[in-house]
């Protein structure tokens, strides 16, 4: 049975950035991850309003 790299290594080890891809600082919120500079960048498209 063949495992996709992916689904293999979900989890632990694959935090990237969704936006950039950065792979640095990557935090998981909402189930997204995003990266801190992401986060801030985007936090009003995202909804986090909070942090903007
Ligand atoms: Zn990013």
């Amino acid at each position: 049975m063949k495992i996709p790299y992916e689904l293999k290594y979900k989890g632990k080890g694959l935090r990237k950035c969704r936006i950039c891809g950065n792979s640095r600082a990557v935090i998981r919120s909402y189930k997204q991850y995003i990266c801190r500079r992401c986060f801030r960048e985007h936090a009003k498209e995202l909804g986090f309003s909070k942090y903007s």
